[in-house]
Order: C-alpha cells, then sequence, then structure tokens
C-alpha cells in the first residue's frame, strides 16, 4: 500500500464519551476484530486500564478499509484521556495526521475535550467532530453542533453523528477519515528519522518500542542510534498491530509500528519518550523530532515492607512495575520507625493511585505505604534553594533560626461546573486555598472556572470531592503553574514525646490544628495499650497542637497477669516471641506494624 494511503489518527475525547467503545467497533467494521470476539476494548490491553476504563499507555492498532476499490492502511492510535499523562497525549499527536473529535451527545462539550482539542490543534492535526451516543434519549445533537462551531471554530456540518455502542452510522465514518484526514507526510528515501511514541517491557524481547517514521525505513539487522542516550542498538523484529504484534519486512515513512531490539533494550527507562532514533552514520543529517521531554513527578509516597524480611521480595515487585513504566522515579528511602524501603514519584495523583492499588491488590497486608506528598521548596538566606520529597528531610521549626522562605508548588486548574453547582464547587475551591483566576459562562449551562489552587490540595483529592459536590458532573484539568510563596510547616507525631518519621507531613499551617487533631484520635485507636502511659502528640517544632493519652494496663490485671501459672506465662511469652517480627519500637513504645497501615489506610 503507497504512502498516500495511509492514514494515521487518533481519537480526542473526553474521558467516558466512548472512545474505547468507538475503537472497538470501528476495528470490527474493517474486520480486524470480528464482532463475536469476547476480547473487547482491545486498546486498553493493561489490566489496570481495562479496571478503571482509563488509557494509561498510548496504543495503537491498524487496520486495512477498502475505499473505492483501494485499500488503506490506517493506524489508530490511542492516548491516554487522562491529564496526568499530557506529555503522552502530545507525543502520541505528533504520531498522527489527524483526529476524531468525539464528543458524547448527552453531555456536551467537557473540559478535557477542550484541553485535547487545543493540544492537537497545537500540533497541527486536521480534526473530524464526531458526535457519539445519538442513541440516547437524553442526547442533544443540535447542542453539540452549536458547541462545536462556537467552541472549536470548526464547520459543524461536516460533524458525524454515530452510536459507537449500536454501531448506528460508525461505516460512514471510515470514508470520512479518509477524505478529512491527510496522508501522513515523508520520504522514504532519506535516511531514518524515528519518533519514539511509547514503550512497555515484555518478558521475552525486553523493551518494546511503538515508533513514528517521519523519513526513512527500518527493518531486523538495522544499526539504531538515539539521540537523547547516545546509545546504539541491532533492530530484532518491526512491525504492526494488527491487532496484536505482526512482524512485517520493513517499515516505511509516514508508518506506526512496533520496533525492538536484539538484544533487547533492558529498561524502560532508555526508551525516552519522543526521542528520536536514526541509523547509524546518519546522526548529522538528521534532524531530531523537538520537544524531547523527561518525565516530572509530581506526587511522592513511600513503601515500606511490614516485614523487614520481605525488602528483597517487595524490590523485585516494585523494580518490575516500575519497569513498564518510564514515568515512575524510585529511590531508596529509610525511616526510624519503619526500617529501608524506597520513595516513589507520579506524574499526578491518579497515576499514583493506580500504582497504590497494584501493590495493595498484589501485596495487600505486606506493604505500607505513606499519604502522597508533594515537592517542597526552600529559599534560605543565603539565596541558596533546596528542593525537598521527603517530609523528612524538610527543615524542623528550630532550624529556622536563619531566615528562609519556602514554596509549595502550584497548579491552574480548569473546572466545568454546571451552573447549578457552581455556587458548591467555588466554596470547595475556596476551602482548598484556591484562588480564582477567571470565570466564564459557556452555553448557558456549562460554567467554566479557572483556580490557582496548591498541587497538595489537588492530590488530596480534589476531583472526588469535586464529583461529591456536583454529583459527579463537573470536570477537572490541571497545569503546572509553578512554585509559589507558602507557609508551610512541618506537622509530626510524637509517642512519649519521639517524632514518628514515616507519618510527619509538611502541610499549610492553616490545616494544622484539624490534621493534628485527625491524626493523634486516629493513631490512638490503633495502639495497643501497654503497661505505662502512652502519649500521643501531635506537633510543629515544639509547639504541641493536640494530644491524646492511652491509659495503662489496671494494675489488677497486672497482678492477675502476674498470679497466673508459670506455663501460661512461658506459652505468652513464646507467643510475644513469634509476634516480635512485627512489632516496631518508637522509642520505649511498641507499636503494631498494622498499626501503621490502619493509620495510612484511608
Ligand atoms: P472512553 O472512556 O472514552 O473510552 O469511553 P468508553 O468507550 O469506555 O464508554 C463509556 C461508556 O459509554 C460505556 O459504558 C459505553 O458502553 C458507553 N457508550 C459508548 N458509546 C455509546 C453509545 O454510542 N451509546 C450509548 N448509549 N452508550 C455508549
Ligand atoms: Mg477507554
Amino acid at each position: 500500500i503507497p504512502l498516500d494511503r495511509f492514514r494515521n489518527f487518533c481519537i480526542v475525547a473526553h474521558i467516558d464519551h466512548g472512545k474505547s467503545t468507538l475503537s472497538d467497533r470501528l476495528l470490527e467494521i474493517t474486520g480486524t476484530i470480528s464482532s463475536s470476539n469476547t476480547n473487547r476494548q482491545i486498546l486498553d490491553t493493561l489490566e489496570v486500564e481495562r479496571e478503571r476504563g482509563i488509557t494509561v499507555k498510548a496504543q495503537t492498532c491498524t487496520m486495512i478499509y477498502n475505499h473505492n476499490g483501494e485499500d488503506y492502511l490506517l493506524h489508530l492510535v490511542d492516548t491516554p484521556g487522562h491529564v496526568d499523562f499530557r506529555a503522552e497525549v502530545t507525543r502520541s499527536y505528533a504520531s498522527c495526521g489527524g483526529a476524531l473529535l468525539l464528543i458524547d451527545a448527552s453531555q456536551g462539550v467537557q473540559a478535557q475535550t477542550v484541553a485535547n482539542f487545543f493540544l492537537a490543534f497545537a500540533e497541527g492535526l486536521k480534526i473530524l467532530p464526531v458526535i457519539n451516543k445519538i442513541d440516547m434519549t437524553a442526547a442533544d445533537v443540535p447542542r453539540v453542533l452549536e458547541q462545536i462551531e462556537s467552541t472549536f471554530e470548526l464547520d459543524s456540518s461536516k460533524a458525524i453523528g454515530v452510536s459507537a455502542k449500536t454501531g448506528l452510522n460508525v461505516k460512514n465514518l471510515l470514508p470520512a477519515i479518509v477524505d478529512t484526514i491527510p496522508a501522513p507526510a515523508g520520504d522514504a528515501t532519506k535516511p531514518l528519522r524515528m519518533l519514539l511514541v511509547d514503550s512497555w517491557y515484555d518478558s521475552f524481547r525486553g523493551v518494546v518500542c511503538l515508533v513514528r517514521l517521519f523519513d526513512g525505513t527500518v527493518k531486523a539487522g538495522d544499526q539504531l542510534v538515539s539521540f537523547a542516550t547516545g546509545h546504539k542498538y541491532t533492530v530484532g523484529e518491526v512491525g504492526i498491530r494488527y491487532p496484536t504484534q505482526v512482524p512485517q519486512t520493513i517499515l516505511r515513512a509516514g508508518q506506526v509500528g512496533y520496533v525492538f531490539f536484539n538484544p533487547g533494550m533492558k529498561k524502560i527507562q532508555d526508551a525516552k519518550l519522543g526521542d528520536t532514533y536514526t541509523t547509524v552514520g546518519s546522526e548529522d543529517v538528521v534532524e531530531p523530532y523537538p520537544g524531547f521531554e523527561e518525565p516530572k513527578p509530581m506526587v511522592f509516597v513511600a513503601a515500606f515492607p511490614t516485614d523487614p524480611a520481605d525488602y528483597s521480595r517487595l524490590s523485585d515487585s516494585i523494580s518490575q512495575l516500575v519497569l513498564n513504566d518510564r514515568s515512575i522515579t524510585l529511590y531508596k528511602d529509610h525511616s526510624e520507625a519503619l526500617g529501608a524501603g524506597w520513595r516513589v514519584g507520579f506524574l499526578g495523583s491518579l497515576h499514583c493511585s493506580v500504582f497504590q492499588d497494584r501493590l495493595r491488590q498484589e501485596y495487600g497486608a505486606s506493604v505500607i505505604i505513606t499519604e502522597p506528598a508533594v515537592q517542597t521548596k526552600v529559599m534560605w538566606e543565603n539565596g541558596q534553594e533546596t528542593i525537598h520529597q521527603s517530609p523528612v528531610d524538610f527543615p524542623e521549626f528550630e532550624e529556622r533560626k536563619t531566615r528562609a522562605t519556602f514554596f509549595e508548588p502550584f497548579v491552574l486548574a480548569t473546572l466545568t461546573v454546571p451552573e447549578e453547582y457552581l455556587g458548591r464547587a467555588i466554596e470547595l475551591c475556596e476551602a482548598s486555598r484556591g484562588e480564582q483566576e477567571s470565570i466564564e459562562f459557556f452555553q448557558g449551562m456549562q460554567v467554566i472556572l479557572k483556580y490557582r489552587i496548591p498541587t497538595a490540595q489537588l492530590v488530596d483529592d480534589l476531583f472526588g470531592k469535586l464529583k461529591g459536590v456536583t454529583k459527579g458532573y463537573a470536570t477537572l484539568d490541571y497545569e503546572d503553574a509553578g512554585w509559589r510563596e507558602s507557609d508551610l510547616v512541618k506537622l509530626q507525631l510524637l509517642v512519649n514525646k519521639q517524632p514518628v518519621d514515616a507519618i510527619a507531613r509538611v502541610v499549610h499551617r492553616s490545616q494544622v490544628e484539624r490534621l493534628g487533631r485527625q491524626w493523634v484520635t486516629k493513631f490512638k485507636e490503633h495502639v495497643q495499650r501497654q503497661m505505662f502511659e502512652v502519649v500521643i502528640q501531635a506537633a510543629v517544632g515544639k509547639k504541641i497542637i493536640a494530644r491524646e493519652t492511652l491509659k495503662p494496663f489496671r494494675k489488677d490485671v497486672l497482678a492477675k497477669l502476674h498470679a497466673s501459672d508459670i506455663t501460661r506465662r512461658k506459652k505468652l511469652l513464646e507467643k510475644q516471641k513469634e509476634g516480635r517480627k512485627k512489632l516496631r519500637a518508637v522509642g520505649n513504645v511498641v507499636i503494631e506494624q498494622e498499626a501503621f497501615q490502619k493509620f495510612l489506610a484511608k
């Protein structure tokens, strides 16, 4: 099939507007998968994506469509729908000539549709508006047509109404794709210029790369070099996904396909997002694709094995999870209370919670995960700046003899809210220390709010809370808005005056009272009584914010215990020995690991 009959496209949509369903339907109509195929939503291959109904990694699938007697090669590049994965979205768009702008007829245009449209538009993609779910009684097609004109300034007469679910009118989409979306530019006779769009780990082949060829060709045996790392590789196999990996003898300019190397690339971290590859020897004549970016983690958690003996086993599994996700950063960490563990960085809170879920699913009780935290920045009096990922190394109150200024990261959040929930959405933003940037009434029913909000508040389930106060109707999109000065303090939990480092948090001063009270009450519930009094306190520096006391065993209980027969005491001591592994000492207080786990669980 010649280049002018290639079409590379993606689907731009808000979550739940039917991207996966429509992809399946297109694959069916072109005979790529059979309609009886039970393997629904073929592009959402990762299990966790299927579970949550979200696409985390970009996938691609090739279809062959016969139009007026000629075969066309259509590459559908699936893109992550969630804003945590913005960089991945942009790279996927770069591999396409056009996009279907998919809008749910019952919901209308939503925040993510707008955000992703502008990303696609900025990449120069041709846009074909598609209205989905026209089978629903709540569908309001005229309203969506109007939004297409007013919001995107697109010709709404080109829009196609479909039902991805019933298949209604979907077959008319294919000729429109062929007509609207341009064939990829590119010259197969030029030296190779290949963009790495995505990658995943395959235990047999090592890292498999999803690539888009701008110029040139690539085949097994070719020697390639990466612009980002300078590493050289020999190509082991090339192919397309149709719908699973189908080897080809050659990939040519304009194509989207997969490549893996022999020997295989070992670390997913070597497969840099947005990196350009060329043939060894052509480095000087090929211009790399611009805008290659290292992923920037935004949310951090620490993870510890419940039983220190599990350290190496857990270490293997965490490395395995990280292996498949180049955007996770991993460092070793250590806690006085919990021992050796890891500090893990994520692109955003969804990304983080997906990882936590997986780890908990697989390891349940054997892992303790601390609360998600964001980075903080300290500017010291001498002008020096330090960035802190962990509350543990955040300067203590007493250390602030020199004057220092504290900064926390902010995001610019864009919320779409139906007008009737506007008041409650604004209340929530204000309570989350947000500052309003703008408010815009949109199509008479929806309001678009822009707020500057601390990233820490975003991470503290802002989206969940927003959905709560708007019956699920609001949407949230955000972008990084840099550092802002903030009155940050380190809140600590003390057990008989000893700080429990794993629980420390850097928070805004306004949150100290409420959180401190909550901590001591909650922690008391999970700690066992001891022979002596246990004092649980929340403190900022030397200042005690909240306090609870756990009374010792009563004297008569102890007396009874002493009076009991010797064999029973022996038994108890044996038991205690067994249990010792699971216990942690904080100062003179022995705390069960379970207590930490329960305390840190939501
Ligand atoms: P995605 O998040 O954009 O991938 O959306 P999905 O394809 O997972 O669809 C979200 C929900 O909408 C699912 O429950 C689908 O069954 C439903 N859905 C998708 N397309 C249609 C449609 O044309 N009509 C109706 N009634 N429901 C649809
Ligand atoms: Mg989906």
